[in-house]
């Protein structure tokens, strides 16, 4: 089947808004002390439908950091570049069941990153991206992005400078993937462009129109531009559906039954394979990093637009 009619759905998606505004539980990331600052109450909701509808609801336009959600999208062009089975080999696309930033789990698997959705392998993707230079690797990436928002996106100069003095764990990862011969390039420079996709500036309508790219094979809904192969969608979807919402990842599959992933700033895209896109944007978070409105409103709309992939009615 397909979405419900437009007014449904921008119907739903405001109810969605207004039941998550129930909950004031979890708390701001402050590890980043830039991300501390924010308005806590900020709360959007969007769905980018693959026809290229878009429905809002709250703050839908408030910009904030992508932080790991960049993982997904990073993780995507280089399947584009280097293919299904390179990637998979050099990254690989198990859930590690520990925190995004784990070092152990690097150390009990000879250092191979486990998949591209924590921080080891994130940054071995980024790596991973074809380039010349770092400042290449970076317009690539910066690039890549931006044309599956359908917008050029922009870096947050203070997010960026904030993470790149307290990220001392992110460059030990970068350079023990070096040590185990996991990372070519130079792992510190890989793990400043790492640190500046994750400061990119994205609001919870550009992660829909994101979300609603990877749902409609590749192809931007909005500016009907090709970003990726179907087959790199696809893949890209499987890695989500295992990986995307950190130890928590079992759960979202559980309750929403759709790929997802989740930032540390508080944005979720969720997709629907063939439908759409959803993204939210709630800073205050569980224990393990999710947002917890973001987490309740798609909950709501998976269930209501009947999106689980698992549901058979
Ligand atoms: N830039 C953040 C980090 O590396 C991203 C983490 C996240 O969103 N979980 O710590």
């Amino acid at each position: 089947g397909s979405l419900p009619g437009w007014e449904e759905v921008d119907r739903l998606v405001v109810e969605a808004h207004r039941d998550a505004l129930e909950t004031h539980e979890g708390e701001v990331a402050t590890y980043i002390p830039r991300l501390a600052s924010v308005d806590p109450e900020l709360f959007g909701v969007s769905v980018a439908e693959v026809d290229g509808a878009v429905h809002t609801a709250g703050d839908a336009h408030a910009t904030f950091s992508i932080q790991s959600i960049s993982k997904a999208f990073v993780y995507a062009l280089v399947c584009e570049e280097l293919g299904h089975d390179t990637v998979r080999e050099r990254i690989g696309v198990n859930n590690t069941g520990l925190a995004f930033n784990s070092v152990m789990a690097i150390e009990l698997n000879d250092g191979h990153p486990m998949n591209p959705m924590v921080n080891a392998g994130a940054i071995a993707t980024t790596a991973l991206v074809p380039a010349r230079s770092t400042d290449e690797r970076w317009e690539r990436i910066q690039r890549g992005l931006s044309a599956f928002a359908g917008r050029r996106l922009e870096l947050d100069g203070e997010v960026y400078t904030s993470e790149a003095d307290t990220n001392q764990r992110n460059r030990a990862i970068g350079i023990l993937l070096q040590a185990y011969g996991r990372i070519d390039a130079d792992p510190l420079a890989a793990v400043d462009v790492y640190t500046r996709q994750c400061s990119l500036l994205v609001s919870a309508t550009d992660l829909a129109v994101m979300g609603a790219t990877l749902a409609d094979g590749g192809v931007n809904p909005v500016t009907g531009e090709r970003v990726v192969a179907a087959s790199v969608a696809r893949d890209t979807l499987a890695v989500l559906a295992s990986t995307g919402l950190y130890e928590r990842s079992g759960e979202w599959l559980f309750e929403i039954g759709l790929p997802g992933k989740s930032g540390v700033a508080g944005g979720i895209v969720t997709v629907s394979p063939g439908k759409g896109g959803i993204g939210v944007f709630s800073p205050r978070l569980d224990r393990v990093g999710n947002s917890v409105r973001g987490q309740r409103a798609t909950r709501f709309l998976s269930r209501s637009l009947g999106l689980d992939v698992f549901a058979s009615d």
